[in-house]
């Protein structure tokens, strides 16, 4: 999906192997059971998937209380529990590298789903969904999300402690294949090197402007400026949903082949689009709120190519989003951005937004100007959410007044902070980190297809098949894994500050 901040409005809006004969037998009863339990999972994602599907697009009345109430039956299971419980630690010993990997992907979903599909979180979630999906909800109703958002912040946090962790960020990030200590390490590592170029961009405003104290005004305008040369800008006849079958077909992937459809749709405020995997890998659908950009559209369409390659056959390693801990959101989201810079390409670009050789070089270099100011603010986005579950006795008003100063650097005192209401925070809770490592992720791969297929390479077919390389194994290996696989390395901080030339 695609979020966008409601208070700022920019310009743009076989591996299989047998088998230690002393497990055998026990492992074919459970293998046998997590099939069965699999076809069940995956009817019951589809049917979520469909609901959320009719809850964006408007087709029909959507429920979505029905399956995830199925959810909670079997995500609550015994037998599965006791099953999973049992293997988890001992999954080495199981030569069946695909078993092996289902046991773990199913820990990490039935642990995630311990705290989201706790009986009163879920309830308090379906709430507060309910709550902020109606717009200009009556006063008394309004009033009182601030607080619920509290208790369910409260709640999360409880419930990940009595799992054993130290709240429910340590929670999270053990589980979205990100790890908190490497996450921690690497907002560090960002902090420290976009600092100094961040602090000269203010220099030169505050110069430029005759400002005396750089203000949250000031900073929104340095971030409009990335995301205004970010955004391609197409002449006014063309349609998207041409332009996305174009750009697909360039690279070797016909859009009529696929079991994809994407509509167009007035969205709730905040949100650019949602895509949708119903059937993974046989349905895809998204919706785009009206006049988004082609990059918003090739991300939703990013999302469709990721799952409708996905040629892994166990349900449980397809990744459906619908539990945290069955997928890597920063990869999919990474998945999503990959699709979308195909549309920031130098050809791309000059091809079909008429741009020059040096128009693109003048973008370039107000990105690479204006690129600390976009990852500050990432950081500062996400960071706003997770202060709220690192330090809950911290009035949220606060935390977003920190967050400003450290990160963007505002000094003065007046600073807007909005309502706890967002409903990213109920429904994709501790997400927003995925679009940074998203953009990192997407910069890596077409680094390598620069390299691998020349400076054309939005124009050639094999292209799209290459790509498959990082969608055809599901969750069978770790995100980092697929990132070598695909790319010769693990994610490279250092090659996208150096995209951006900052150093
Ligand atoms: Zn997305």
């Amino acid at each position: 999906m695609k979020f966008f901040y409601p208070f700022i409005r920019f310009s743009v809006a076989t591996i299989l192997s047998f088998s230690v004969v002393s497990c055998q037998a026990n492992t074919n009863e459970l293998e046998k059971f997590l099939t069965r339990i699999e076809i069940e999972y995956e009817q019951i994602s589809i049917e979520l998937g469909t609901a959320y599907w009719n809850f964006y697009s408007g087709e029909e009345k959507p429920d979505l209380l029905t399956p995830k109430n199925k959810y909670f039956a079997l995500l609550t299971n015994d037998t599965l529990n006791n099953y999973i419980e049992k293997w988890y630690p001992k999954r080495s010993e199981i030569t069946d590298t695909i078993l092996q990997c289902r046991i773990k992907v199913w820990h990490n979903t039935l642990l995630s789903a311990k705290v989201e599909y706790d009986a009163e979180i879920m309830k308090l979630r379906n709430e507060l969904e309910e709550m902020l999906e109606v717009k200009d909800n009556n006063e008394n109703q309004a009033s009182i999300i601030p607080a619920k958002m509290r208790e369910l912040i409260n709640l999360r946090n409880k419930k990940s402690q009595d799992l054993g962790f130290k709240n429910y960020v340590h929670f999270t990030f053990e589980n979205n294949g990100l790890g908190y200590n490497w996450f921690k390490e690497f907002v560090n590592s960002l902090d420290k090197a976009t600092l100094e170029p961040y602090k000269a961009l203010i220099e030169k405003a505050k110069n430029e402007k005759q400002i005396k104290e750089f203000s949250q005004i000031n900073a929104f305008q340095l971030i409009g400026i990335f995301y205004a040369n970010n955004s391609p800008q197409l002449p006014k006849t063309v349609n998207n949903i041409d332009m996305v079958k174009e750009s697909l077909a360039n690279i070797g992937i016909f859009y009529n082949d696929l079991p994809s459809k994407l509509v167009e749709k007035q969205l709730p405020a905040g949100v650019g689009g949602q895509g949708i995997m119903l059937n993974i890998p046989g349905d895809f659908r998204a919706v785009m709120t009206l006049e988004m950009d082609i990059s918003v559209w090739m991300h939703e369409m990013g999302h469709g190519l990721h799952g409708l390659f996905n040629s892994i056959d166990q349900p449980i390693l397809e990744g459906y989003e619908w539990i945290p801990g069955n997928g890597t959101p920063a990869f999919s989201e990474g998945m999503a951005e990959t699709s979308a810079w195909l549309t920031r390409n130098p050809e791309w670009l000059k091809k079909y937004a008429h741009l020059t050789d040096d128009e693109i070089n003048a973008q370039k270099d107000l990105l690479n100007t204006y690129s600390p100011a976009f990852i500050r603010y990432h950081i500062a986005n996400f960071m706003q959410e997770m202060e709220l579950y690192l330090y809950p006795e911290k009035e949220y008003d606060q935390i977003q007044k920190d967050v400003a100063k450290k990160y963007l650097l505002i000094e003065s005192d007046n600073i807007r902070t909005r309502d706890l209401n967002n409903i990213i925070y109920v429904a994709y809770p501790l997400y927003l980190q995925s679009y940074l490592l998203a953009d990192i992720i997407a910069c890596q791969i077409h680094q390598t297809l620069k390299e691998k297929f020349g400076n054309e390479y939005v124009f050639n077919k094999d292209v799209g098949k290459y790509l498959e390389v990082f969608y055809k194994h599901g969750e069978y290996y770790p995100w980092q894994e697929r990132m070598i696989m695909g790319t010769g390395k693990e994610l490279d901080i250092d090659a996208y500050l150096n995209y951006y030339k900052i150093n």
